[in-house]
């Protein structure tokens, strides 16, 4: 059975745990506070960003926890302003000096920004040959951004990181990265704390004697997916990670299919940063 130190293993060769913790709008202390009990409790991948915030506090966390630096997982990503081939160094030297450590274990571009793609990934490219991250990827990539990152890439992104739960399933999106074999990591995996509000996960939850919460993470990891729920909270940070022994069933699963209807939680990404 897996469990929180599961990992997949990306095309490069670098494994990465199948859930992880995520830290969006996590600040002023509870990012320390939440990395840090996450941690103690078993969570072995961190994802931030540059654009959060928190980096100094989840450097912080990390030295505080006790877990050794290369038992941990560390992701964070490349904001549109700091795009481009000097900017992009940059901007993962800044995050290196706030996370306290020498390298990360994924750097992201946080969206595609067209103009700026090539110099951009040359960059993720330089920085992945200088060891200051162990694997390089994309948040918010359609179709048609990795077809054009892929057409220049000599390192091809391990990772796409998007916006994924039962409301928003992108099957063409899934195609995609499995015939590249590229990992989907699903951000937004609690529907941004609405999962209650959807019947047929409360009654697959009943089923399970689980919350919809743990339904929508357990529905992630069965695909072979990665899952990084956040919370502030530390009862939801445990009920977040006690998954592992949920399976869906074939029609479970096939009803949870059904509630696909393409609807975002957050930003689309073509309105929101190609052609910036
Ligand atoms: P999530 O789907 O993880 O939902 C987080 C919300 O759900 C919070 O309001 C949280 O509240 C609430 N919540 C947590 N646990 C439960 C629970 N058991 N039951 C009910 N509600 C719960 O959304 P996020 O947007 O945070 O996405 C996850 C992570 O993905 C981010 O934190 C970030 O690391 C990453 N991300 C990446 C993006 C990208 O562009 N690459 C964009 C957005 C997110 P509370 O904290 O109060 O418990």
């Amino acid at each position: 059975m897996s469990s929180l130190t599961s990992t997949i293993e990306l095309l490069n060769g670098v494994h990465m745990p199948v859930l992880g913790f995520g830290t969006y709008k996590a600040i002023e202390g509870d990012a320390a506070r939440s990395v840090e009990f996450a941690l103690r409790h078993g969570y072995r991948m961190v994802d931030t960003a540059s654009l959060y915030g928190n980096e100094h506090e989840i450097g912080a966390a990390i030295e505080a926890s006790g877990v050794p630096r290369d038992e941990i997982f560390i992701s964070t990503k490349v904001w549109n302003d700091q795009q481009g081939s000097e900017g992009t160094k940059r901007a993962l030297s800044e995050s290196l000096e706030k996370l306290r450590t020498d390298y990360v274990d994924l750097y992201l571009v946080h969206w595609p920004i067209e103009r700026l793609m090539g110099e951009t990934w040359r960059a993720m490219e330089e920085l992945l040959a200088e060891g200051k991250t162990r694997a390089i990827g994309v948040c918010n990539h359609l179709p048609h951004h990795l077809t054009q990152l892929m057409a220049i890439a000599e390192v091809p992104p391990a990772v796409d990181q998007v916006e994924f739960h039962p409301w928003l399933q992108q099957p063409s999106l899934q195609a995609y990265l499995a015939e590249h074999d590229i990992a989907l990591e699903a951000w937004a995996p609690l529907m941004k704390g609405r999962v209650g509000e959807v019947p047929e996960l409360v009654a697959i939850a009943e089923a399970h004697r689980a919350t919809p919460a743990q339904i929508a993470v357990a529905w992630v990891l069965q695909q072979g997916y990665v899952a990084i729920p956040k919370s502030v909270h530390e009862e939801r940070i445990l009920e977040n990670a006690d998954v592992f022994g949920i399976e869906l069933s074939a029609r479970e699963l096939d009803a949870i299919a059904r509630l696909d209807r393409g609807q975002r939680l957050g930003p689309e990404p073509d309105a929101y940063a190609w052609n910036d």
